[in-house]
This record gives C-alpha cells, structure tokens and sequence, in this order.
C-alpha cells in the first residue's frame, strides 16, 4: 500500500506542532483580552480579542479536555455549539463531546491545530462515551474511537444514521461557513444521501477528521478585521472534488517531533500583539 506524509502546512488544519515562542506567548496566556470580541486575522493566522468561555456542561453538550484551557471562542461560535446541541439532543442523540474552540487570545497553539485561531472553529467528536455525565475533571481521555479504518474505509460497525443525523444538523445550521469530515465520511453521504441534497455543500472533505468533525463559521458582522476565507463551489461536493480525494493514499501524520521541525508560525495581522499585551 502506498503512503503518503501529507504536507504539514497544507494539512494541519487540526493537528500541528510548534517550536516557536510565538505559540509559546499566545499559549502562556490564561486570560482573554479586554473588550468587544472581535475576530482579527484568518482561522489559520489570527486572534480573538474579547473571547467568551464556552461553559463545561450545558444542554446536550459536555466540553472535554478543559485543562488544555481551549474552551474560548466568539459569543457567535459558543451560540452555534449550544443551539446544535440543542437540537441533537432533540432528536434523541447523547450530548455532544466538544472539543477545543480557542485558546484565550486565540492565536497559534503550539500542538494540536493550525487553525481555531480567531475564535470561529470548533472540534465536535462523533463519538460519545456511554453512561452518565462525568466531571469535567473525568473528561480528559474519553475513549472516542475514529469511524474510518487506516484511513481506507468507513468502519460499518461503528458509523450510523445518528452520525448522520449530526452532521445535517451542523451543516444546516446557521452562520456555518463549511465543516470538514473525513473523506470516507464525505463519499458515504454523497453515496446515500436521497431528497435534499443541498447541505451536503458544506461538508468538505478533509485529511483526518475521522474521530470528530470541525466547524468553520463565518466571520460575524461588524468584525472588519475578520478574514474571510475564499468562497467553495456551490454544489454537493460529490463529483470530481470528491473522486480527487478518494485516489489519494492513505494519509500519514508525521510525529510530533518532525511536525515540531517543520512548524512555520503564521504571520499574524499587527493589531493581534496588543490583543497579546492587553493586560
Ligand atoms: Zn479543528
């Protein structure tokens, strides 16, 4: 089988490594800056000034991994994960496992992401672990288990209707710009997906994304210094976009030491340094 270690910074939109003190600096940071929240900069190249704090537990939603201190975001991002939880839970499902948003001041991270940088993504695991709500405490190693196999097939034992179910809800949401999900996943909806098709638009294909899902949203009025990202076909997504995807070898991530050695910072906007200053 053909392998393939997938350019880092074409890739790492959710995973990446960092050697920088730039990170470092915006990572040290406990506290979100003073004032309005406003995005400034790309998702993969940005900050958040004014950041909310996404609470642990909420209706059909419970946020993982609180010690990583990556619960901040847009009060429009924080809004999107409570009203989808919302409504999955609605529709019977298990709450939500949410995963980072941003860190305080946003900005580069120096492990895990490349972008949730200006406060607009989110990760949301697919998975749930059964039984009562835990502690946020509890929550930092839930077995959340990939729904795809090496990369090369959608694993039939594990995905189902409700995975389904999840990703139209999320899609259909409002001030969503586009989420990204493992390309086996995207091939699967595009294989099944009868009557409306029109959401499967925003499900974009991407490298990883097989134990969660990311959403992007838009950059919210009266952030003028937000940069949006460029407009994607308005179509499902499922003709040669997709077959592109499905002759690429099965992706490899690099370890976490060369993914440190090929680590480039982002350069950030110039009004991102007082967001890091800011007392
Ligand atoms: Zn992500």
């Amino acid at each position: 089988m053909k392998r393939v270690v997938v350019s880092l910074i074409v890739v790492f939109l959710c995973r990446g490594a960092d050697g920088s003190a730039a990170a470092a600096d915006w990572t040290a940071v406990k506290t979100p800056s003073p004032g309005p929240p406003q995005s400034i900069g790309f998702y993969s190249a940005g900050c958040l000034q004014g950041a909310q704090a996404l609470p642990f537990d909420g209706p059909g939603y419970e946020a993982i991994r609180v010690s990583r201190n990556r619960y901040w975001g847009q009060p429009v991002t924080l809004n999107f994960i409570q009203a989808l939880s919302q409504k999955v839970h609605t529709l019977g499902q298990a709450p939500l496992y949410i995963g980072d948003i941003g860190q305080p001041r946003g900005g580069p991270s120096p492990v895990g992401h490349a972008s949730h940088q200006n406060g607009l993504d989110a990760d949301i695991w697919y998975e749930r672990q059964p039984g009562p709500r835990r502690p946020p405490a509890e929550r930092e190693n839930p077995r959340l288990r990939s729904l795809v196999i090496d990369d090369q097939a959608l694993d039939d034992s594990l995905f189902n209707g409700q995975h389904v179910a999840l990703i139209r809800t999320a899609a259909e949401m409002p001030n969503l710009d586009r989420m990204f999900v493992n390309r086996w996943i995207k091939a699967r909806l595009c294989q099944t997906v009868i009557g409306d098709r029109s959401w499967l638009r925003k499900v974009v294909p991407w490298y990883g994304h097989d134990d969660h899902f990311h959403v992007r949203l838009y950059c919210p009025p009266g952030n003028p210094q937000c940069k949006p990202q460029a407009d994607f076909p308005h179509n499902d997504g499922c003709g040669e976009a997709l077959d592109w995807w499905l002759k690429q070898p099965p992706t490899v991530f690099p370890s976490d030491e060369e993914m440190a050695k090929r680590y480039k910072p982002p350069k950030l906007p110039p009004a991102c340094q007082a967001v890091l200053n800011a007392p």
